[in-house]
């Protein structure tokens, strides 16, 4: 399966069954660094994009647990 990256528009192939939510893939064109957001649909989005902290497990880590 692949995903189109958002910023160069460049396809990556992800094996949907080798990642989990939240890893991160790296674009070969541009280098960023994208994040599965979703697996079924397989959805990234740019880790550094502001305002994208909905699933972000280097700041998460425990404190927001309930
Ligand atoms: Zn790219």
């Amino acid at each position: 399966m692949a995903v189109v990256c958002p910023e160069c528009d460049n396809p990556i192939v992800v094996d949907v069954d080798e990642v989990e939510e939240g890893e991160t893939v790296t674009c070969d064109e541009c280098g960023m660094d994208l994040e599965i957001v979703s697996v079924d649909p397989l959805e990234v989005a740019a880790v550094d994009v502001a305002g994208y902290d909905d699933e972000d497990p280097m700041h998460t880590a425990d404190e927001e647990e309930e």
